[in-house]
């Protein structure tokens, strides 16, 4: 009963008929289409495209394409071991013939991988770096391209050639020999770390000067960014979770393996399905975490930034900083993990005084060369400007890539993606941004903050630091600091005798909150400086002059509860169990979702395989809204593939039978 034409997968080599056929989706997304003819064609790329931008169907579709004109294979070079076998099997489900060569298979299976190879059985075949540059694996591509089967080289996380990135991979540098060995065979190589340094790095590392590149918008419209005040952080995540994300998968960043657990622990206590991650683990009991995190629903993953790249689940909906990163990428590529599948997802920071004391400290310790130092440095002001701003924060991101929103205008000198020396560059106008343009999906745009002026503020404490050091002759932290602008008379203050200062009490009317913000900023524009070396006291700066005479001012969100604090978007109180669509689904459609997914879930585990490889959710609820009765009627559902049909369409058809 089933046609033909429905079941049978088109062999068409055009890359629109196997975006339709194999993936089962409508249209190309963005610059998909020019990439993917590019390197249909044989031309070399470059691609630069944000987390979730889609970039595997621009190697994917040009290996298929390729390989059904008979011009061969197609190599993956991907770092990440671990994800191999769910990536494969994500095309296995889609079918489409795929094989990974890795340390996890037997040598019979790694021969029969590379017998099917030499026949030309196999599409895209997956494998690390230190494999494909071993003399054995070129002496069989060399065989393979005596065939004329060695059709086009995909390298995946390019940006692990640089040593710029947290995910510097040395063996990455060794993939020049397939250039220099096989001169005739394209290249594509995607990342989705995207500042200048990285691309240039990229570019010459890889020697790919010649290759086209395809820059994409780096804004994830459906991300909403928020960065709040630390008060009690812990609380404050744990309040977030509860009232917008119960249920939801999504992972907490921390900065040290300590907290990771402890963090975990709390958030398990609170009934939260919470799981830890850092590179201190064993590596089985990691391995266990992220296949829980990616095959079960609603995993929180607590990790270090030792988790995350590669990790490819659609459906992570919150990506929350218990700390603040080291700069704008690490923070960009971490929040990307984010609605990968475009439904709404949401990024939410943390971010306090201690937060800007402990980066400069790490800054200001390391070994590096001062040159590298200031690079740090530079790169750290950029977000610390990002967290400080009372404009818009996509605005303010995207303006780091080098982006500037439509009908937004970022005002000149936009904060460099590039790494120059802070101390040559003017502050970013940190908090002070006339900008009006409202994206609609990020804490400012959405409730603007009132804002003060706390210039007078940061002149009395400028002031206070400066006198007390001058009558003591030693320095002080934070703490006692502001306990001498606001008059406040503890031990520490009488027994240093600071309440003959003529500064003591000057800021009396403000808030220890309001000091600490004004703080932080005054340390964000380097107008104060933190000794690490000697228990985080403060100093003045060449910088400080400047705010002292009033010709900085010094602008900051007025302390008050956040959005997410205020807001809730569930007001069920919608436990863990509850279902919840990525569309608006009436009472029975819900039931159909519900229904759909404890199918595809037991399929998941059949096939050992994350549920989402199966179908999105967004595919199962496009499929519980449609209900349909018959095959035509699942037809043309975005992500219903020709073999899916083919392999699900009489259970999902069973499945809805059920409900009736
Ligand atoms: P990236 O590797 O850039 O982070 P992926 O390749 O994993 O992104 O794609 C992100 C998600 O978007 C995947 O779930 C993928 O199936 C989906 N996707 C990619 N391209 C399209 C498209 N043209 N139409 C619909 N969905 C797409
Ligand atoms: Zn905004």
């Amino acid at each position: 009963m089933i046609a033909d034409t429905i079941l049978s997968p088109t062999l068409s080599d055009q890359p629109l008929d196997i975006l339709h056929g194999v993936f089962g989706y409508p249209a190309f997304r963005g610059p998909q289409q020019a990439i993917v003819e590019h390197v249909t064609g044989g031309g070399d790329a470059l691609v630069l495209m944000p987390t979730g931008g889609g970039k595997s169907l621009c190697y994917q579709i040009p290996a298929i394409a390729r390989q059904r004109a008979g011009r061969g294979f197609t190599l993956v070079i991907s770092p990440l071991i671990a994800l191999m076998h769910d990536q494969v099997g994500a095309l296995h489900e889609a079918g489409v013939s795929a094989a990974f060569l890795n340390s996890t298979l037997t040598s019979e299976e790694a021969s029969d991988v590379e017998r099917r190879l030499m026949r030309g059985d196999i599409t895209l075949l997956y494998a690390a770096p230190e494999r494909v540059t071993s003399p054995r694996f070129l002496a069989l591509l060399d065989s393979i391209h005596e065939r004329g089967l060695l059709g086009l080289f995909a390298i995946d996380e390019a940006h692990c050639v640089s040593q710029w990135g947290h995910d510097f991979r040395p063996e990455y540098r060794g993939l020049t020999v397939l250039h220099e060995r096989f001169a005739s065979v394209p290249r594509i190589a995607l990342t989705a770390t995207a500042d200048d340094l990285t691309r240039a790095d990229i570019l010459e590392r890889l020697q790919l000067e010649d290759a086209q590149a395809f820059v994409s918008s780096f804004d994830r419209p459906n991300i909403r960014y928020t960065i709040v005040e630390k008060r009690d952080s812990t609380q404050q995540l744990l309040r977030f979770i509860a009232r917008e994300h119960a249920g939801d998968a999504g992972i907490v960043y921390c900065q040290s393996r300590r907290k990771v657990e402890d963090i975990a622990q709390t958030l398990v206590e609170a009934g939260i399905d919470a799981l830890p991650y850092h590179a201190g683990l064993d590596s089985k009991l990691r391995q266990t975490h992220q296949d829980r995190f990616l095959r079960e629903e609603g995993v929180v993953m607590v990790a270090t930034i030792a988790f995350g790249m590669g990790i490819d689940k659609p459906d992570v909906r919150f990506v929350a900083h218990l700390d603040m990163p080291k700069n704008i990428e690490g923070y960009y590529q971490e929040t990307g993990r984010a609605g990968r599948d475009g439904l709404p997802a949401y990024a939410w920071m943390g971010y306090g005084l201690q937060d800007v004391v402990n980066q400069r400290r790490m800054i200001d310790e390391s070994p590096a060369a001062e040159e590298f130092k200031q690079g740090l440095r530079g790169k750290l002001d950029a977000l610390l400007g990002l967290a400080e701003a009372t404009d818009c924060r996509r605005v303010r991101l995207l303006a780091y890539f080098g982006e500037t929103l439509a009908g937004g205008q970022f005002p000149a000198g936009p904060p460099q993606g590039e790494l120059t020396p802070s101390g040559g560059s003017e502050p970013h106008a940190v908090g002070s941004v006339g900008v009006k343009y409202n994206c609609n999906n990020c804490d400012n745009c959405l409730n603007p903050p009132d804002i003060w002026d706390g210039t007078d503020a940061a002149r009395k404490l400028l002031s206070t630091i400066y006198r007390v050091q001058q009558t003591s002759g030693m320095h002080f932290g934070a703490g006692h600091l502001m306990d001498v602008v606001r008059g406040k008379v503890t031990e520490k203050v009488t027994q240093h005798d600071h309440t003959t200062l003529s500064t003591f009490g000057i800021g009396a009317d403000f808030s220890e909150i309001q000091l600490r913000g004004v703080l932080r900023q005054l340390i964000a524009l380097g107008a104060v400086a933190v000794d690490a070396q000697s228990f985080n006291t403060l100093h003045l700066t060449d910088k400080s002059r400047a705010v002292l005479r009033g010709e900085v001012a010094v602008q900051l969100r007025e302390s008050v509860s956040t959005p997410a604090e205020r807001k809730s978007r569930s007001k069920s109180g919608a436990g863990p169990a509850a279902i919840k669509a990525p569309i608006a689904l009436d009472g029975a459609a819900l039931e159909r979702y519900a229904a759909l997914k404890a199918w595809r879930a037991e399929v998941a585990r059949e096939h050992n395989l994350p549920a989402y490889v199966i179908f999105h959710d967004a595919t199962l609820a496009a499929i519980a809204k449609r209900a349909p009765q018959s095959l035509e009627d699942l037809q043309g559902i975005s992500g219903m593939g020709a073999k899916k049909l083919e392999a699900y369409a009489d259970a999902v058809l069973g499945v809805m039978a059920q409900g009736e």
